[in-house]
């Protein structure tokens, strides 16, 4: 049959390393929050492919913005010539980042090559090295990013010396007992006895912390960071490539904890599912290095650029924030509600429409139950729903903002079904 040929034949093509497949999908076509595979069966659709569809699948305003600019032309490199997506996009991310300081933005083609530029412009600026950064913290492949990444070290197996002089504290996690008053304790500890404060560039965060399994701090742990970054001088780098763009319930998740960080990093569904990444700094920070440190031929490509604006109007112009919020707040009930009768959720949380379900195998001992996590994930294949995980036992609750309560209510009596398959 179809699926199966296709399957096949990808395994014989592609890397391994490019994939970590749940079960055997092949997507054919998708619309709002629904997918269709190439048998014709339908599916809502929780995890938005992976926090890029915001919006919803082929939203009308973002393949209008999509088809009129392919008309005209479909790239020019921004190095050598201006266009007019390239420009408004910029306003657009300078107006709606938080901030109220000049802003100059620099754009990529992944979240990856984007945390590279945030490093590098740091370094460049601040004329220091040392990087501070957290463990579980995941913030892409490319040899910087991944060097910033505190995500496993099977991803530096093999790969030899990365970037130097990163050095990993611990995020607060309060469900799995990581407090505040400790994270922040090792970070004066690593300024006090490891890297003087004025070595430091940057400290580089998620203000929440996504394929860690969603972890959110408490707003005195970033008081006490900003506070200590302030005091000497290194800058604040959010990477707010998972979070960004209503996810949280909120444009940016700074906003939730009141930070104006010195750069913002964006992906994922900046330009709704078309390639984009951008950063949005100071306007002293982006300026402080030299041509062409942080350059990529197809960035700021039009029809990116275009799609990427039409989203971002899609989401003030249909509320996307206060829906996420109403949905988002609603599921979550639900699955608070599942609790009473599921002992394997061991904890429900998060922000807007970015939720997490820990599941476990004893909620004393609240040991990961990795297997449960995947056989769940895929019997809501089975029945319907796109659900997937990360962090090996949480399942990632992360559709499109413009998901509806009906939508949200038909998904969630299929997965609580699910976990009663499951148990039994
Ligand atoms: N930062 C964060 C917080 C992310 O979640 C991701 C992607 N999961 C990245 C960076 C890397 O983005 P990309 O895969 O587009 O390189």
């Amino acid at each position: 049959e179809n699926t199966r040929r296709i399957i096949e034949k990808e395994d014989r093509l592609l890397s391994y390393t490019t994939r970590v497949p749940y079960y055997p999908l092949v997507v054919d076509r998708a619309k709002g929050s629904h997918v269709w595979d190439v048998e014709g069966n339908e599916f809502i659709d929780l995890l938005a492919s992976a926090a890029v569809i915001n919006v919803g699948h082929n939203h009308e305003k973002v393949l209008e913005a999509v088809h009129e600019q392919v008309d005209r032309f479909i790239h020019y490199t921004p190095a050598y010539m201006y266009h007019v997506p390239h420009t408004k996009l910029a306003e657009k991310l300078v107006e709606i980042t938080p901030g109220d300081f000049e802003k100059r933005v620099a754009f990529a083609l992944s979240g990856s090559a984007s945390v590279d530029g945030a490093i590098k412009a740091a370094r460049s600026y601040t004329g220091r090295n040392h990087i501070v950064s957290f463990y579980h913290s995941y913030h892409g492949t490319t040899i910087g990013s991944l060097s910033v990444s505190g995500y496993g070290s099977d991803m530096r197996k093999g790969m030899g010396s990365l970037v130097p002089d990163v050095h990993f504290i611990p995020f607060p996690d309060s469900y799995r007992g990581k407090r505040t008053e400790e994270c922040l304790e090792s970070f004066r500890e690593l300024i006090t006895m490891i890297v003087p404060a004025e070595s430091i560039a940057a400290v580089i965060y998620e203000p929440i912390q996504g394929d860690a399994g969603i972890l959110i701090p408490e707003q005195a742990f970033y008081i006490e960071v900003e506070k200590i970054c302030r005091e000497n001088g290194i800058l604040l780098i959010a990477d707010e490539v998972h979070t960004g763009f209503g996810r949280t319930g909120a444009m940016f998740a700074s906003e939730l904890f009141h930070i104006d960080p010195d750069i913002i990093v964006l992906g994922k569904a900046i330009a709704a599912g078309m390639p984009l990444s951008a950063i949005v700094g100071r306007k002293e920070i982006m300026e402080a290095w030299h041509t062409p440190v942080h350059f990529f031929n197809t960035a700021g490509n039009p029809v990116s650029c275009a799609a990427a604006t039409a989203s971002i109007e899609v989401i003030e112009e249909e509320h996307l924030l206060e829906n996420a919020v109403t949905v988002g707040n609603y599921m979550m009930e639900r699955f608070k509600d599942m609790m009473t009768r599921h002992e394997c959720i061991g904890d429900v949380r998060g922000s807007g429409l970015m939720i997490g379900v820990d599941i476990v195998k004893n909620r004393e001992s609240k040991e990961r139950d990795v297997q449960t996590t995947a056989k769940i994930c895929y019997r809501c294949w089975e029945k319907g729903v796109i659900l997937a995980f990360f962090s090996g036992c949480v399942l990632r609750v992360e559709p499109p903002l413009t998901m509806t309560m009906e939508e949200a209510k038909d998904a969630l009596d299929i997965v609580e079904a699910s976990i009663t398959d499951v148990e039994n």
